[in-house]
């Protein structure tokens, strides 16, 4: 017999939950109030609208303090969000943000002069790990993109008659001017309804040990809200100030607490990647824009002055604009939801961005929001669940960055010392133990995964890991391959001609600016990478 339409498995899916509160219901949750106007707070409210488009969404930031504003690195989860989740059109994007194209981090960092390159590419392995190992003593010949960094190239042929771009299938993320951006997200809100109000809180009430009452300005206004998101940065008003939620500090495993940063010339030679490069008491980000190098030396104030990191910038980097500072401490909050108020960016918890998780744990939370946000406070609420998720994931993140501080010996210098001795890595112990018995993770049975997976979770998976660990040439025994090293070079050839005939960003770029049907070709195509993955948790 023939069976019905439809009949087979995976057929029943469950109908979205974003149901609106009756009209009658006392307890509803009808309006909210994002406090804060960084990329938290833009973030969110356009998050809020597009997803609960019936919510009454009210920003509130004060144009006396200002934003933290230092030029950003994304990763590829920002352009599924921005475009997908948040339906951005490309064309206006690109023409008022005008961001450059991230392909991965290049790592001056470990013992190879050549540094290593962390591709977006690196769970595909497209040309091999074991034999860019085997035939270059590096991983930096894996795949298609890392070779493509190493080219300073990106992955669109032309010009002559139609550009051809692989862009689409190959994951990248956005490098963005902070400050741009942040005027494009302030335009779109009011573009789609968020209320705006220019006003300082001066006083949080709470009512309760976790719930907030409401908000008074310096003005004498009382703001009142069902829903209260804490986006107000490293002042966390209301998730630390007001209700006093404990801090676990990352310090023990992550040393830095400053910034300085400013700009120089780059020339025109956009690089498709961000770099991470070794300084003595830290490192020091490059995010090409489209008219400079943004360049930042993340320190520790205990090893070295204001002063001192300033100096050494510049003497590394001469014709740097002047010295900008910025302060940071590291670790989250106990949680991130108490009562009928939800702390996202900043206010909840940050790292260092040696791996650009800033707006990638502003989203993740977003998503959780969203998500778990009740109709009605007579509804189950979520709280429990989204705090432990996005709890772990933050703990994960600090101890895949605590390895990069553990074994990077590229500078012998006192901070560095320190940091090989003290950085505390215990969160991933486990799977240090199994990397130094063999390596690739990615290739051990599946057994051993397994207990990874139990053990030591990680953020970036086991390609992030081994990406860390072989790019540090932290010691291990390398598995043997099966292969004859003759299909490697076979791919590697053929990955090289690519790269030969492949365009340097800033002429990419200009082609798809002068053709704007390529902005969305990239972001729309349905065989795309970015139209075929919603942005998930
Ligand atoms: P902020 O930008 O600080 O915004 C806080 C808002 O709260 C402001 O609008 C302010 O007016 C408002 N506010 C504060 N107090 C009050 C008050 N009393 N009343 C009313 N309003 C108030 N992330 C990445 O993804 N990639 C990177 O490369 C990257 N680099 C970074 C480098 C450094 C040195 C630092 C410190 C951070 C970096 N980040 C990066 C993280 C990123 O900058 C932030 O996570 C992101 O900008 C979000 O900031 P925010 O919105 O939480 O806070």
């Amino acid at each position: 017999a023939k069976a019905p339409r439809g009949f087979g498995a995976g057929r029943e899916r469950v109908a979205e939950e974003f149901v609106r509160p009756s009209a009658d219901d006392p307890r509803a949750v009808r309006t909210v109030g994002v406090i804060g106007g960084g990329t938290a707070g833009y973030l969110t409210a356009l998050a809020l609208r597009a997803k609960r488009p019936w919510l009454d969404v009210t920003l509130v930031e004060s144009s006396t303090v200002p934003i933290i504003g230092v030029g950003e690195a994304t990763v590829p989860l920002m352009v599924t969000f921005l475009h997908s989740y948040l339906g951005i059109d490309p064309q206006d994007f690109y023409r008022e943000v005008q961001p450059t194209w991230k392909l991965g981090i290049k790592f001056n960092w470990g013992p190879d002069p050549e540094g290593f390159m962390a591709p977006f590419d690196w769970g595909v392995n497209s040309v091999g790990v074991l034999g860019s190992l085997a035939e270059r003593g590096n991983i930096n010949a894996f795949t298609l993109q890392s070779l493509m960094m190493m080219g300073n190239r990106t992955p669109v042929f032309g010009p002559a008659g139609e550009p051809i771009s692989l862009m689409k299938y190959l994951s990248f993320a956005y490098h963005l001017d902070n400050e741009r951006f942040v005027r494009y997200l302030t335009g779109l809100a009011r573009a789609r309804g968020v209320g705006h109000l220019d006003a300082k809180i001066a006083d949080v009430v709470p009512s309760g040990p976790d719930w907030i009452d409401h908000l008074v300005t310096t003005d004498g206004q009382r703001l009142d809200f069902d829903f209260y998101v804490d986006c107000s940065g490293f002042r966390s008003l209301m998730l630390g100030k007001a209700l006093n939620t404990r801090f676990h500090s990352y310090s023990g495993s992550l040393f830095t607490d400053s910034a300085v940063t400013g700009n120089i010339p780059h020339g025109g030679l956009l690089k498709p990647y961000t770099s991470a490069t070794t300084m003595d008491a830290g490192w020091c980000w490059n995010i090409p824009t489209r008219e400079s190098d943004h360049l930042g030396y993340v320190y520790s104030s205990a090893a070295l002055s204001d002063e001192e990191a300033a100096d050494e910038l510049a003497r590394r980097f001469p014709g740097i604009t002047p010295p900008r500072f910025v302060r940071f401490r590291v670790g989250r909050h106990e949680s991130a939801w108490r009562g009928n108020m939800m702390a996202i960016g900043n206010s909840y918890g940050f790292v260092e961005p040696l791996e650009s998780s800033g707006l990638l744990m502003i989203t993740q939370g977003i998503l959780a929001l969203v998500r778990a946000m009740p109709a009605s406070w007579a509804d189950p609420v979520g709280r429990d669940v989204v705090n432990s998720v996005l709890g772990m994931k933050w703990d994960e993140i600090r101890w895949f960055l605590s390895v990069h501080y553990r074994f990077n010996t590229r500078l012998d210098t006192p901070f560095w010392r320190e940091a090989r001795e003290r950085t505390d890595v215990s969160g991933l112990q486990p799977l240090l133990d199994v990397y130094a018995a063999g390596a690739p993770l990615r290739l051990r049975d599946r057994l051993t995964q397994l207990h990874l997976s139990l053990t030591a979770p990680t953020f970036y998976g086991l390609e992030g890991i081994d990406c860390v660990l072989l790019g540090q040439k932290v010691p291990t025994r390398l598995l043997r391959s099966a292969e004859p090293i003759e299909r490697w070079r076979e791919r590697k050839a053929a990955a090289d001609v690519l790269v030969r005939k492949a365009l340097p960003q800033a002429e990419a770029l200009a082609l798809f600016d002068a053709e704007p049907r390529l902005h969305d070709e990239l972001v729309k195509d349905r065989d795309g990478w970015v139209a075929r993955s919603a942005p998930t948790l």
